[in-house]
């Protein structure tokens, strides 16, 4: 049954996938500090990873940055 086994393989790739993309927003803990908004966007802090985000629509960063670059000096 070689079909089966490919279809098999599709599903643990689709699980492996989601599951990566579910780890990067659960690490993310965000919270906002109106006391540092600006007029450019209201400020989030991680509280995981100490990232650093201004949202312009006011809604918490999507992704985790705990890998990426920090965006720092504002
Ligand atoms: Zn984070």
């Amino acid at each position: 049954m070689p079909l089966l086994i490919i279809v098999l393989i599709v599903v643990l790739i689709w699980m492996f996938l989601t599951f990566k993309a579910r780890q990067r927003t659960r690490d993310c803990r965000w919270r906002e500090n109106h006391s540092k908004d600006t007029p450019e966007g209201r400020y989030f802090i991680c509280m995981n990873c100490g990232a650093e985000q201004f949202a312009a629509d006011g809604m918490p960063p999507p992704i985790c940055y705990r890998d990426a670059p920090k965006t720092s000096g504002r």
